[in-house]
């Protein structure tokens, strides 16, 4: 099994890239930021306190988190209900990055994360996925971006969802995130050693995709 790895910072353009880039090889898409923010929506819509480590890893461990890849889209459930607008919210956002500082929540998605790989070809992207995830991927791809330009694509789509925010907030918040997830004590964001590094700042999406292409063309048999 091929296992193409896609780590970075926030808004770098990540999961656009590691989503198209699967559509193209027929690999599976594993969005595991999505997952982070599933175990983030479950805490958010239930009584329990998001700082209550124990509590929060207790709910999230009792809870059934999935991806379905559905005709090239990527459909996020929880308990088998459809959540993959609601793990999109500003408030989801806010808390994410404090629910997946927790080392257990973490064990407990990486294992999942793991098992979807063991009979698939993948494209798993997030923020330790050739760290810690799969240490041996095949390729390991590192995406990153200026902030300036980051926050600009983030505040467009967010403008889409008609989200009311501006440049200032977006910078904040993905800044505020991105120290946060590289600070953190397990499993902190980081280029992982022979990681590729791709800059995205001047880079169209196509053509972001077609350099991850390009290396993995580069390996043997695909
Ligand atoms: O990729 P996305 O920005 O949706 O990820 C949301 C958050 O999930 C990140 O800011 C980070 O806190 C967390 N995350 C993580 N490890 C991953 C993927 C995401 O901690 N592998």
């Amino acid at each position: 099994m091929i296992i193409i790895s896609i780590d970075g910072t926030a808004g770098s353009g990540k999961s656009t890239t590691a989503r198209l880039v699967a559509q193209k090889l027929g690999f599976l898409y594993i969005d595991t930021g999505a997952m982070y923010r599933a175990a983030t929506l479950i805490v958010l819509t239930s009584d329990v306190d998001p700082h209550d480590k124990n509590s929060v890893t207790k709910l999230v461990h009792d809870s059934d988190i999935s991806l379905v890849n559905n005709k090239g889209e990527l459909k996020v459930l929880v308990n088998k209900i459809d959540v993959t607008k609601d793990i999109r919210s500003p408030k989801v956002t806010g808390f994410v990055s404090l629910i997946s500082s927790y080392r257990r929540v973490r064990e407990y998605l990486v294992g999942l994360q793991r098992a979807m790989a063991e009979n698939n070809n993948v494209v798993c992207e997030g923020r330790d996925i050739g760290t810690v995830v799969f240490p041996n991927a095949d390729i390991k791809i590192y995406i990153d971006c200026s902030l300036e330009e980051r926050a600009k694509r983030r505040l467009l789509d967010l403008k889409r969802a008609q989200v009311n925010t501006n440049l200032e907030k977006v910078k904040q918040e993905l800044e505020r995130r991105d120290k946060m997830d590289s600070k953190r004590e397990f499993s902190p964001l980081r280029i992982p050693e022979c990681a590729e590094i791709i800059d995205t700042t001047n880079l169209k999406i196509e053509e972001q995709v077609e350099r991850v292409l390009d290396l993995i063309h580069s390996l043997e048999g695909v």
